[in-house]
């Protein structure tokens, strides 16, 4: 059994859309980043090449490249994914908060977890996913970003 852990931020901005989870969450302000800022998927992604020890998404999709270019992060998960599956893990859970004072996140968290299991390939039960405030302090309750947390385990076939 391996575990790992991912975390990620990104800024609000105006003129960007909110995609959490593979959702487009409609709000009056996106995610500024090189791909399609998706936090949730970065942080899971992240976490994936924690467990089975293959450094960072960074190092894999680099924001200097002009591939990765409002890139959809699902794509990104699926390449993630592949390359823990080809190392011969399978996926025990994925836990993940997302931390954002607005939108409410209530009603998207269940597509987010289904997106994400077609995505590992695994059952919608096996990925869990929470959202919270930060009741107003620091950056994300000052609106200015969202950040998200993943712990998830693998499993050695
Ligand atoms: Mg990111």
């Amino acid at each position: 059994m391996r575990v790992g852990t991912g975390f990620d931020v990104h800024a609000l901005v105006a003129g960007r859309r909110l995609v959490l989870g593979g959702v487009t969450i409609p709000f009056d302000r996106g995610m500024a980043g090189h791909s399609d800022a998706d936090v949730l998927l970065h942080a899971v992604c992240d976490a994936i090449l924690g467990a089975s020890g293959q450094g960072d998404i960074g190092m894999h999709f680099p924001d200097t490249d002009a591939a990765y270019k409002d890139a959809d992060s699902r794509v990104l998960l699926r390449q993630v994914w592949q390359l823990a599956a080809t190392r011969g893990f399978e996926l025990g859970n994925v836990d993940a908060t997302i931390i954002a004072q607005a939108p409410k996140l209530a009603p998207y968290l269940a597509a987010m977890a289904g997106n994400i299991a077609v995505d590992l390939g695994c059952a919608a039960g096996s990925i869990n996913i929470k959202a919270k405030t930060s009741e107003g302090l620091g950056f994300t309750g000052r609106g200015e970003g969202i950040a998200a947390m993943v712990s998830l385990v693998l499993v050695k076939r």
